[in-house]
């Protein structure tokens, strides 16, 4: 089975796997969304998703984006990216504010990470101390600095646009990126239930389609990342834009590739839902074999459904 993809009931192959290691961050962002995630205090062990990414492997997953809270304050982080490496998985990223990656971005480069995508929405000392509540932003770019370079390859900026916070800072983000060979994804802020909902989106929402329209004129090439939602990359004069529109729409769904784990080891199937999450981690702990665990999984899969038709 490994070279080729487990696939849904709808036809889709699984070809990801992400990981949310933990639900402790050092910012505190104004419209964070935890991935979806419900919160919780329980961690997995190094060893544990160890496992949890051989069945993966097994099942003929072929990618592992740790994410987080942020994956960079387990102090085992370096472990964990050692442990997942030895697997021989195509691709190991990981998801960060950058804050701490100056400490640990030569070690998860030995250890087998790929690439990573580092937050940063600004290169305003003010409107970054807004946006995450924390006095940051030359750790985090010193940190992304670091990442390339070791040698990550992309390293990818995302920037949660915001209106009339730095929606006019589009053009020097992707002159920090193109001038340090990196990608810039640009996201379209989605409503979080960690935020005062209606009032947060209303103040701060910016639709992405104006930026493309714009991006669609001055692009040199453009192109569309079928598995990832139909994601559109732009190039533009030797540099690159990535663009992610929200989720809520039946492309974005056609097109999941994804599984998820909870930090408490739980399967997540969809991003949109918590309501069908399917318990693996006390089936580890118990020490069921590798066909049982398999099944589990099989049972996480099985309850994956397009949640926009
Ligand atoms: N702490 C890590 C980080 O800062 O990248 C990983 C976790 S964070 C939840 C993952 C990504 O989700 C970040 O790129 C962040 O910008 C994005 N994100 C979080 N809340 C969002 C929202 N309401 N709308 C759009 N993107 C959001």
């Amino acid at each position: 089975m490994v070279d080729e993809y487990v696939k849904d009931n709808f036809e889709r192959p699984i070809i990801s796997l992400r990981i949310t290691i933990t639900n402790r961050c050092n910012e505190n962002c104004i419209y964070c969304h935890h991935d979806g995630m419900v919160s919780s205090k329980d961690e997995m062990t190094p060893d544990e998703i160890y496992k949890i990414c051989q069945i993966a492997k097994k099942l003929g997953v072929k990618k592992i984006r740790l994410s987080g809270g942020d994956p960079l304050v387990r102090k085992d982080i370096v472990e964990i990216v050692e442990k997942i490496g030895s697997l021989d998985f195509k691709d190991i990223s990981l998801t960060t504010n950058g804050v701490l990656l100056e400490k640990y971005a030569e070690g998860l480069k030995n250890a087998g990470l790929n690439r990573v995508n580092v937050s940063l929405d600004t290169l305003d000392h003010d409107t970054y101390k807004f946006v995450t509540k924390r006095d940051y932003l030359d750790k985090a770019k010193t940190g992304i600095l670091k990442a390339v370079e070791v040698g990550m390859n992309p390293v990818k900026i995302n920037m949660v646009v915001m209106k009339d916070l730095n929606q006019n800072e589009v053009k020097n983000m992707f002159k920090f990126c193109k001038d340090n060979n990196m990608v810039l994804q640009l996201i379209e802020l989605i409503e979080s239930e960690n935020c005062d909902d209606d009032k947060f989106n209303a103040e701060y929402h910016y639709p992405l389609d104006s930026i493309e329209k714009r991006l669609i004129d001055m692009a040199d090439n453009v192109r569309e990342r079928k598995f990832m939602q139909g994601r559109k990359k732009y190039y533009i004069n030797g540099g690159e834009i990535e663009v992610v529109k929200p989720m809520d729409n039946t492309k974005f769904c056609a097109n999941c590739s994804r599984l998820r784990i909870t930090p408490d080891g739980k399967i997540k199937p969809c991003l949109l839902r918590n309501d069908n999450l399917v318990e693996l981690i006390s089936h580890i702990r118990n020490g069921e074999s590798d066909e049982q665990l398999e099944e589990v999984f099989m049972k996480g899969i099985a309850n994956r459904e397009p949640y926009n038709t």
